[in-house]
């Protein structure tokens, strides 16, 4: 029997969570889903310096929003507890003297100013990767250059130092990535990473391998931004004699901006008009602010749905599917190694499609609510005619309220370039007739039974209702433009009717 999938989603908590950081979250739930495997989340929060608070609880509430919770997390724990890697502290440090012990890493006890020596030294001598290497080291101050007694002596007495890895000088690393294929990398342009800190801190590198090897992971899912530092993984689990149960790697291709032009940055969303984020963000200490796409109005499900063809497609023509499905089609081979361009008018399609899909008694309730916050009461009956009318032309939720908000509140304004266009004696004579014929209307008031009066109404004044249309519309909706007039009538009643057009005749001038 093959071995239980178990992957991983492992942010750093140093801010919000970035739409790209969601999307690698959601390929690792789907893979999790669709083997029957568990999907892990893993806080990797070793730098203490780039530590945001509340931004653990950022990741859990945009997970949970997109209800693609982890099975395993800080909050929710099983057997590879804790997930915090500032929790795991006391174990990296084992590890790594193992490494050291076996001859492949060693102390450095160079200080900031003479690694600054050596860079300038080496960036002189027109070295094009000025780096501490399986060269340079041999001219530096470490275990594998000084006497022992001496590097005995310098621990013992405090001296702050670090532990590097000792990479390979001549060695090919090659790594089968799930989404790329082979990539192969010559151990001399890696260099001798740091993997335990003078502040006694694991680096990234350390923990995360130490922590993927304990919590049993299979496949590390995850951004191509760590492409680069695979092959040094890659060579710590044969250090550390784990090759047989090395997870497999499957690298994500870049978000790229819309233009095609660079990574999608975190810093993209001020200046392209849209969130790259998922929920809104505040950081209380520094009151940076970012907006999500939960707060703009983007459906959870659309929002999924856009996110999973962010790189990823089935490989026909179908683009609604909801999570159940997704975790069906799901599959690597079906990333692509190209970056991905981020498409805001796409997310808008998405949850264009999803409200469609939605039942007017549902997306009445977000206009009752938006409604309300603006002291507006309006009936669920009527909440729901308004949502059929205009399902068929709101983007997000909100549209509902802010396009027909001119039904649920009294008409202040009317459109005055229109006005100076339409608002002609024609149409006020017919709009004074139909007002009466209102007033006397008896029977049932609908689309159909709106237009006939108001057509009957034009014909015996002798006008073509064509022409007064758009007064028609002016009179009652404020505008020029907006949903199927005579459904709006129905909405409205008779009265409502009636009183808007006398309103309107008794405001707006006569052109002619
Ligand atoms: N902590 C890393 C990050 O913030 C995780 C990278 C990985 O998945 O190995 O993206």
């Amino acid at each position: 029997m093959s071995k239980e999938v178990r992957v991983r989603f492992a942010p750093s908590p140093t801010g919000p969570l970035h739409i790209g950081g969601v999307r690698t979250a959601l390929y690792n739930y789907l893979f999790a889903r669709k083997m029957g495997g568990k999907f892990l989340l893993r806080i990797e929060d070793t730098d203490q310096i780039r530590f945001v608070p509340g931004a653990e609880e950022y990741i859990k509430e945009s997970l949970e929003w997109l209800n693609i919770s982890p099975d395993e997390s800080p909050w929710n724990p099983g057997d590879s507890a804790p997930y915090r890697q500032s929790e795991r502290k006391q174990d990296y440090m084992k590890y790594a003297l193992d490494l050291l012990e076996a001859g492949h890493a060693y102390y450095a006890f160079d200080t900031s100013d003479e690694l600054e020596a050596m860079r300038e030294r080496l960036t002189a001598a027109r070295v094009v990767q000025p780096q501490y290497n399986s060269i340079t080291r041999t001219q530096m101050k470490n275990s594998l250059t000084l006497p022992e007694d001496e590097v005995k002596a310098r621990l013992a007495s405090g001296e702050p130092y670090v532990i590097r890895v000792k990479i390979p000088r001549k060695e090919e690393v090659r790594l089968n990535d799930m989404i790329r294929g082979w990539v192969m990398v010559h151990s001399s342009t890696l260099d001798d990473k740091v993997l335990m800190k003078s502040d006694g801190m694991p680096t990234y590198h350390l923990a995360n391998i130490v922590d993927d090897h304990l919590m049993g992971i299979t496949h590390v899912i995850r951004g191509e931004e760590w492409l680069p530092s695979a092959p040094l993984h890659v060579l710590l689990y044969k250090f550390f004699g784990w090759e047989d149960t090395m997870p497999e790697f499957a690298h994500l291709p870049l978000l790229l901006k819309p233009d095609g032009n660079g990574k999608l940055s975190k810093r993209d969303g001020d200046k392209l008009g849209f969130p790259v984020f998922p929920l809104n963000w505040e950081n209380k200490e520094t009151g940076e602010t970012a907006a999500g796409f939960r707060e703009q109005g983007y459906l959870p499900a659309a929002f999924l749905n856009f996110l999973a063809f962010l790189g990823w497609n089935p490989g026909d023509d179908r683009e609604i599917f909801s999570l159940e499905e997704l975790i069906d089609a799901f599959s690597i081979e079906r990333i692509g190694k190209s970056g991905t361009k981020f498409d805001i008018a796409k997310a808008k399609w998405f949850n264009e499609q999803y409200i469609r899909t939605m039942s007017n008694a549902e997306l009445a309730d977000f206009l009752i609510a938006d409604a309300k916050a603006e002291g507006v009461e309006v009936s669920k009956e009527k909440a729901e005619a308004i949502v059929q009318l205009t399902k068929e032309r709101v983007t997000f939720p909100s549209d509902f309220w802010s396009q027909n908000k001119f039904i649920l509140q009294k008409l202040e304004d009317f459109d005055q370039a229109i006005a100076s266009k339409k608002w002609n004696q024609d149409a006020v004579k017919v709009l004074t007739a139909y007002a009466i014929a209102l007033d006397n209307f008896d029977g049932t008031f609908d689309a159909s039974s709106a237009k006939s009066l108001l057509e009957a109404t034009a014909e015996t004044q002798g006008i073509k209702l064509g022409k007064v249309m758009q007064a028609v519309r002016l009179s009652v909706t404020g505008s020029g433009v907006g949903p199927d007039l005579m459904e709006v009538f129905a909405i409205l009643g008779t009265e409502d009717v009636a009183n808007r057009i006398r309103f309107a005749l008794a405001t707006l001038e006569i052109i002619d």
